[in-house]
This record gives structure tokens, C-alpha cells and sequence, in this order.
């Protein structure tokens, strides 16, 4: 009989791991000297070693070179958004045209519902999760109030209809349906945050579209972590950060996806001189003209050496492919499910849901006892190297990501809740 618990199974399985060679590639941050069991992916990614090498690129280049950086070399300033479009497109599934990066995941958010949250005074409603994330929910807020309509009624939270606090399809599209003669946009995220469900996004895609409404998706804790297929969706827009999955560093400059059917329309937007048409960009006329795709929601000229890391990490995508990195993801946190299920189902509970399809890599876990017994659970994790994150009142997320962390890293999470219930 195998013994999920014992270490020469967990190194078997990493040592027949076709991406092992991938952890070799970040920096890992340690602990009393030993490398820690990093499972907060979900919140900062880890440094890829590449990363220093872009960012003094150019620095040197500024050092040598002042603002004639702009325009010489493959990695030349006036285009630097260019040198992440294609391997960024492959990464969500969107064409090129599709995708830029820009500003950080809240203004990209702004600025796309700027010009897809349109209500009209028979369509004032935006829907979105009960439980979002705070600064989406400010956003939604505030996108309701500014255009004039009140929050009380045309801001629409659809309530986990789960006892463990996910929603299922069947909660959305009754949601959709009821509001749909009123519905302006639905924002929904890719991944949820807390609990860890994953969303059929092409189906909430088509049940908004189906209500006359436009569909945008915070993809946050979705990039880099599950299979993405934005343009086949067909969502008018979406944003997401690469400061969690993708590993571009704090802040990192983030990422958006505009729909190619509006790629040469002239919609309503909040425009820059980053979003005019290059071509003309530089006869400095008054009016705007705006470049094709979503590089027309650029507002400023980016922050070229916060994207510089965004070139290594984007490089590690590449070399992996995301089918293969999903396939490792899945077994990284079956195999901590099964550990759970085995021994440590009288102190945890799972709250992201069973189906692979329905998850990324994150697992929330409930510990039993109340928010005292989960502290002490998450301090004597911390004190040991094993580093996950607490959620108010009584969760932590556990997220095992591909990229680095291994099936000896999710034994030691599980071994070290073991002696944390024996010790207490
Ligand atoms: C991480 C996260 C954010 C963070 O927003 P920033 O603008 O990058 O500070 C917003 N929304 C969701 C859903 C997140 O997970």
C-alpha cells in the first residue's frame, strides 16, 4: 500500500515531474536557512532569476544612452509594451491586438468599464459576486455612482449559494435572468479569490450576452494559473494583475484584453497620448486618434523598468506552456487533498470546490475551532517556513503553483499541520 505521507513517494512523484527544472529558476526566499514552502503565489509570485538582467538592462541602457533609449534596440522604450504582447496573448488566449499592458489591475478596471459600463436609465444594472474582492467592489461602486444611479439598487450581488461559500452556474444565471431587462455589465472573476472556485467564463459570457449586457472578467487569481480562452469567450473586456501568478514583481505593470470586435470601434474612453495611433502619435495633433485594439486604452507612456520583469517571467510561461503547467498544478494540489483527506480532515476543512475543473491551484482551508485554533495553526506554520495566508475569520490559503513549488513542499505543509495538532 503507498503511503502518501512518506518522503520518498513525494520525491518520486517530483522526480517524474517534466517541469522540475522550472524551481531551479526562481529565487526562494528561506527561512532559518532553508528554503521556505512558498504557497502564496496567489498573493506574490517569487522572483524569477531572469528578472534582475531585464531590469538592469535598462537601467544601463538609461545610463548610457538618456532618452535616445526610446529608439534604439530591440528593447527600445517606445515600444517596449510590444516585447510582452505576444507570449501575454498565449498566456490568456487572446490574439495579439487583444492584449496590453498597462497602469495596474483597479485603473485597467476603471478604464475599461469607462467605456463598457454604459447604463442608461433602463439598463443602469452592473452585476457582480457577493464576497468580490474590495477594490472591485469600490470600483463597481463608484462606476454606479459616478454615471448618477444608486448602488442600493443598480449595484446586483449574486450570494454564494453554497454552504461553503461558492455559487454555482445555476445561482448566476438565475441572477442574469432576473435583471435582465436592467442589466448594463457583468464583471465576474476568473477565479475567486477566497474560496478558489473557477468560473465557466464563456458560459457567463454568453448568458450576458444573451440578457443585451456587456461581460468583463477580473482574471487576478485566474492568469498564469488556469487555461484561459479570453478571445473565444467572447467578453468585451477584461484586467488581472501580474504581481500574483505571473511572478512580475511587486506592483508589477498589469495586464488588459479589449475584444477584437472592438478593435477599430470608437467607443467611449478616458484617452492618453499612449492610446493614440502610433503612427501619428508624435505629429502632436489635438484630436485623438485612437490605436487599434486594446494598445488604445493606453493612457501614459509605461513605467518601463516596472515591466522589465514582466520579460523574464513571461519567458518562463513560454518555455513551460500552460497546458503542461496546469497538468503539474492539478496533480501539486490533488496530491494536497489527498494528504487532507487522509490524516487532517478532523482540523481542516476544504472550501474550494472538489472538481479540478472548478479550481486553480489554491485550496482555502477552514480550521476547526474558530479564529484562535486557526491563528495558532498559521503561526506555527509561519515559524517552521510554511508559508501560506490567513483570511479573516478562519482560512488559510494554501496555493502549491507549478512554476516552483514541489510535492515535497505540500508533504511538508501537511506533516507540519500534523505535528502543529499533536503539539497543541
Ligand atoms: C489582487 C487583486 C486586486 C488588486 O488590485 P490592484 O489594483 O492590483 O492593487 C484586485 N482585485 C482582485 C480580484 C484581486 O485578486
Amino acid at each position: 500500500m503507498i503511503d502518501l505521507f512518506d518522503d520518498t513517494y513525494a520525491a518520486t512523484r517530483d522526480a517524474a515531474d517534466p517541469l522540475r527544472d522550472l524551481r531551479s529558476e526562481f529565487l526562494i526566499p528561506r527561512h532559518d536557512g532553508e528554503p521556505m514552502a512558498y504557497f502564496v503565489g496567489n498573493s506574490l509570485g517569487l522572483q524569477p532569476r531572469g528578472a534582475r538582467a531585464y531590469v538592469e538592462e535598462v537601467l544601463r541602457k538609461w545610463e548610457e544612452e538618456g532618452v535616445e533609449g526610446h529608439f534604439t534596440g530591440d528593447a527600445q522604450w517606445m515600444t517596449y509594451h510590444d516585447l510582452v504582447r505576444e507570449p501575454l496573448a498565449r498566456l490568456v488566449g487572446a490574439e495579439p491586438l487583444e492584449v496590453v499592458a498597462m497602469n495596474t489591475l483597479t485603473v485597467n478596471l476603471h478604464l475599461l468599464m469607462a467605456s463598457f459600463y454604459r447604463p442608461t436609465a433602463e439598463r443602469p444594472v452592473l452585476l457582480i459576486e457577493a464576497g468580490a474582492f474590495p477594490s472591485d467592489r469600490h470600483a463597481a461602486w463608484s462606476q454606479v455612482r459616478f454615471h448618477g444611479f444608486d448602488p442600493r439598487t443598480d449595484l446586483v450581488e449574486v450570494a454564494p449559494d453554497a454552504p461553503d461559500g461558492t455559487i454555482s452556474m445555476d445561482a448566476i444565471a438565475r441572477a442574469i435572468v432576473a435583471h435582465r431587462d436592467r442589466l448594463a455589465l457583468v464583471l465576474w472573476p476568473g477565479v475567486q479569490y477566497r474560496t478558489g472556485q473557477a468560473f465557466d467564463l464563456a458560459e457567463i459570457a454568453r448568458l450576458a450576452r444573451d440578457a443585451g449586457a456587456a461581460c468583463g472578467f477580473d482574471l487576478a487569481h485566474a492568469v498564469g494559473n488556469v487555461d484561459l480562452s479570453l478571445h473565444d469567450s467572447g467578453a468585451d473586456f477584461a484586467v488581472w494583475c501580474h504581481y500574483k501568478y505571473v511572478n512580475a514583481g511587486p506592483g508589477a505593470v498589469a495586464g488588459a484584453f479589449v475584444h477584437a470586435r472592438h478593435s477599430r470601434a470608437d467607443l467611449p474612453r478616458l484617452a492618453g497620448w499612449w492610446g493614440h495611433d502610433p503612427s501619428s502619435r508624435f505629429r502632436m495633433e489635438p484630436e485623438f486618434v485612437p490605436a487599434p485594439g486594446a494598445d488604445g486604452w493606453q493612457l501614459s507612456n509605461p513605467p518601463i523598468l516596472a515591466m522589465a520583469p514582466l520579460r523574464a517571467s513571461l519567458a518562463l510561461f513560454e518555455r513551460a506552456g500552460m497546458p503542461a503547467l496546469r497538468a503539474k498544478s492539478c496533480s501539486l494540489t490533488g496530491y494536497l487533498e489527498q494528504l487532507i483527506d487522509a490524516r487532517l480532515r478532523g482540523m481542516l476543512d476544504v472550501l474550494t470546490p472538489r472538481d479540478p475543473v472548478q479550481r486553480g491551484c489554491q485550496l482555502s482551508l477552514r480550521v476547526h475551532g474558530g479564529r484562535d485554533r486557526g491563528r495558532s495553526l498559521f503561526e506555527f506554520l509561519a515559524a517552521r517556513g510554511v508559508l501560506g495566508d490567513w483570511r479573516e475569520p478562519d482560512v488559510i490559503r494554501i496555493s502549491p503553483t507549478p512554476l516552483y513549488n514541489r510535492h515535497a513542499d505540500v508533504l511538508r505543509f501537511a506533516r507540519a499541520v500534523e505535528a502543529w495538532s499533536t503539539a497543541a
